[in-house]
Parts: structure tokens; sequence; C-alpha cells
């Protein structure tokens, strides 16, 4: 494990209650920031409105609650911090690495279609990355697109999965600012880990390519890139990826049925990480134990009949 300033995160959209997998995402988080003496911090991605509730955000903290996990300091406000991504994406057009691209929805499906026409991969080039901004029509609305690299490679070393490659020309001129102010997902997530001073990474490996994409945000940035443990999803009994026919997906509804915050711990804490061959060991031990390396490659599955076992 790394000594020094560790700094983890738990970072949840509240669109619902908590999963299972999201547990087991911040237990990882939470386990390491303990076991290195760190820092394990909570921020909420509200930036969708749309989606966000207030119900969803306390059914989150109550269940990490539930399950002990405590976080340091105050609960972020992903949508408290607008004001500071755009700050970040106006920063980034000053250093070049960042344009405005006033491009409509019609000229991207026509540049697409042309693209794909030509068999050429429907990868949308702006032609504002290159364009005078003073030739823009007046008034009009424009996005904020990251200037990414149009040749070469951009590799993620990542503690779980290794070095992953991939080809910069499979990856887009993101947009890290809507037209409306808002900012995208990608840009507000690095925003925040940099500010937040987060140096790991651990989520679940659906985000793996994200990682690359978010690399190339923080090099336009000017910042150091955090290391990436992508954690493999969880699938049911019967190797399909976990769902409601498996059984509740809701940390809620296992609180609710009488299993105890340990037992359920203990639980979580073994899908997709190990110590030997031992099945039962106490939050303390498994602070003691915890490391990256042996959380595993391949997809853990969560048997509900093991569970009631505990
Ligand atoms: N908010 C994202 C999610 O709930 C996680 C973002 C991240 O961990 O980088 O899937």
């Amino acid at each position: 494990a790394q000594t020094g300033q560790v700094v983890t995160r738990f970072a949840p959209s509240p669109t619902g209650f908590l999963h299972i997998g999201g547990a087991r995402t911040a237990l990882f988080n939470w386990l390491y920031a303990r076991h290195c003496g760190g820092t394990f911090l909570l921020r909420i991605e509200d930036t969708d409105r749309a989606r966000s509730t207030p119900e969803a955000t306390a059914a989150i903290l109550e269940g990490l609650r539930w399950l002990g996990l405590d976080w340091d300091g105050e609960a972020v406000s992903q949508f408290a911090r607008g004001a500071r991504h755009r700050a970040v994406a106006e920063d980034m057009v000053a250093r070049g690495t960042a344009y405005r691209c006033w491009s409509t929805r019609e000229e991207i499906e026509a540049f697409r279609e042309a693209a794909k026409a030509e068999g050429r991969p429907p990868l949308f080039r702006s032609p504002w990355r290159d364009a005078d901004p003073a030739t823009a029509p007046e008034g009009a609305p424009f996005v904020i697109r990251l200037r990414a690299p149009l040749e070469g490679e951009t590799t993620v070393q990542d503690e779980v999965q290794g070095a992953v490659t991939w080809k910069n020309e499979t990856l887009d001129d993101l947009i890290l600012l809507r037209s409306d102010g808002v900012p995208t997902y990608m840009h507000a997530v690095v925003v925040d880990d940099h500010d937040m001073g987060v140096t790991h990474v651990i989520r679940g490996d659906d985000h793996l390519t994200n990682s690359a994409r978010q690399s190339l945000i923080y090099r336009a940035a000017g910042w150091d890139v955090p290391v990436f443990a992508h954690i493999p999803l969880i699938h049911g009994p019967d190797g399909a990826k976990l769902s409601k026919r498996h059984g509740a997906l809701g940390v809620d509804a296992y609180r609710d049925m009488g299993y105890l915050p340990e037992a359920m711990r203990n639980y979580l804490a073994r899908l997709g990480w190990s110590h030997g061959d031992d099945e039962f060991f106490t939050t303390e031990q498994a602070v003691e134990w915890f490391d990256l390396p042996q959380i595993g490659k391949s997809a853990s599955r969560f048997d509900f009949k093991k569970l009631e076992n505990l």
C-alpha cells in the first residue's frame, strides 16, 4: 500500500437507493483510506438536476451510516461547484487545451453521416478546433470542447486492470461545458477529484473508458492524473449481470430483512477482494489487510443464499 497522504472518495449519483455495487465501491474506498491512514471523502454527484433527488441523497447517506462507512468532513455537492467547473473550462480555453465550438446539432449530424458514408469513424471533428473564434456567429450558443490529441495513444495504468491503451483517434473532443453552462459528468468529476485532492479513484470498471478521457482532461488542465483502480462488476450466481431477478439490489432491503451491518460489510468486502482463504474477518482485520493488489480481475458473484448463512 501507498504511504503518505492517501485520499479516496465515493461519488454516487443520487438517483436511487444505495445499490449493492455502490456499497461495495464505497467500502473498498473506505477500507483503503483507513488502511493507509488516509482520508475518505464523499461527493454527491447531483449536477444532473432532472435525475437527482434529495430523497436519494438521504437514502445513500443513511445506507453508508448503517454500514459504518464514516466519511471525513462534509459531503460535497457537485452541483454547488458549478462556478468552479465553468472557471476551469474557461481556463483551459485560455491555455489552448480546450476551445469554443459553435457547431449546431444539424451540422454535427451531417458530419457524422458523411463520415459514415466515407467509411471513417463517426466521431465528430469540430471545424472550430482550428477556426478563428472571431468568425463565430454573434451571440450564438456554444459548448466548450477538449482539444484531444488526434494521434498517438492514451494509456491508463490501472491498479487492477494493468496498463490499458486507447488509440487517440477513437477519443473525440468531448464536451466539457454545455451551452447552458452546465458541466458534463466527465469534466465535473475531474475538477472535483483534483480540487478534493483525491489520490486514488477506486470505482466500477464500467468507468474504465472514462478514465482515458478523464486522463486527457487532467493533462489539459495541467494537473496530475490520480491512481485508478477499476473493480470488476458484480454478477449474480448465474454469472449474468446482477439484476433484480437475483434478489434485492438495495442495501436498505438487507437492513430491513434484519441482516447485521457487520455481516453485510464482511460479505461485500469479499466481492472482488480476498485475503487467503479467510471467509470471516472483523472490520479491524479487513482494514489491516486491505490492499489494491488483492482485488480480483474477474467479476465477482453475489449469491444471496450465501449471505443468508452469515
Ligand atoms: N457518479 C458516478 C456513478 O455513480 C461515479 C463517478 C466516479 O466514481 O468517478 O456512477
